[in-house]
């Protein structure tokens, strides 16, 4: 086998800097990468301007260069590559179709919350806007309940088996949102693609988006990567770490300390690092045996 064909990556929302859940996912990604020799690249994903924080994306860049972490190649801006997705879009066809619906009217028809907390929709505008409305969003359509490719699963090599049913738990879901940005969903799936990337290595937070990514792989003809989902640093409350709820910002001028505490809350076992480049041979090591333990 030549050096490698796995290509990873991190993808960041610069919506504030690195903090200790965003380290977590990152590392894991890099040493996921690092264990099987591959090429690890970095995306900026700003695809929700009205989220982005400027500088942040610079700073994440900085934080991860102090934790020695290096990626390969150019970095991706989602911002910049609007063109993509709208082409990603067309090439979905019939499936796509525009939604006027308000958030509230979804919320309304009461057909249930999907995984990610989102209600389902109802499908009201599924044959045509329903009258009187305007487009707001584009919205794909996904298989009915029974019909084939309905349900979608997919190993985890953290969590074993996983699967969704498309109908009941995530609905037909947005790509195009009312405020004019390209949705996360199709943006992820249309970078991985194209960036060839074969290993997806995050946060937990995001599994239940994987099989919605999945559908839309399917449909745009697109391999499908392998996934792992590494557990995610909570709040003591048990609620997510985010740049929104005030995480604090990791202590770069002890990158050691913040590399170990990561380090720690993966679960992997290893002797104490003096310096940054020393960490990532041991913490390499320590990763392998990790997988080694999961019970998949
Ligand atoms: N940009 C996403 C986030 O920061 C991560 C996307 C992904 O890894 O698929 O939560």
């Amino acid at each position: 086998e030549s050096a490698s064909s796995y290509i990873g990556r991190f993808a960041p929302s610069p919506s504030g800097p690195l903090h200790a859940g965003s380290l977590v996912a990152a590392m894991a990604s890099y040493l996921d990468t690092r264990a099987h020799q591959g090429q690890w690249l970095l995306r900026i994903e700003d695809i929700d301007e009205a989220r982005t924080v400027s500088g942040a994306a610079h700073d994440i860049e900085a934080a991860l260069h102090t934790f020695g972490m290096r990626w390969d190649g150019p970095v991706l801006v989602q911002s910049q590559r609007k063109q993509h997705y709208r082409d990603a879009c067309d090439r979905l066809g019939a499936r796509v179709y525009a939604c006027g619906c308000s958030r509230k009217e979804i919320a309304d028809s009461r057909l249930g919350v999907a995984a990610d907390g989102a209600a389902i929709y109802p499908g009201t505008c599924r044959n045509g806007l329903a009258p009187g409305k305007i487009a707001r969003a584009l919205r794909v359509r996904v298989p009915d309940r029974g019909q084939d490719g309905e349900e979608i699963g997919f190993e985890d090599r953290w969590l074993g088996w996983q699967s969704q049913h498309l109908a009941t738990e995530a609905g037909d879901f947005v790509l195009k949102r009312a405020d004019g940005f390209w949705a996360y969903q199709l943006a992820v799936v249309v970078d991985d693609a194209e960036q060839g990337v074969t290993h997806i290595v995050r946060g937990v937070d995001l599994l239940e988006s994987t099989e919605r990514q999945i559908y839309l792989q399917r449909l745009l003809g697109y391999p499908m990567p392998s996934y792992l989902h590494v557990p995610l640093v909570k709040h003591t409350d048990g609620e997510k770490l985010s740049k929104q709820n005030g995480a604090q910002a990791l202590d770069l001028s002890r990158p050691l300390d913040e590399l170990h505490r990561a380090a720690k809350f993966l679960g992997l076992e290893m002797t104490t690092a003096t310096e940054v480049a020393a960490f990532w041979e041991l913490a390499t090591s320590a990763w392998q045996r990790r997988l080694a333990q999961l019970p998949t």
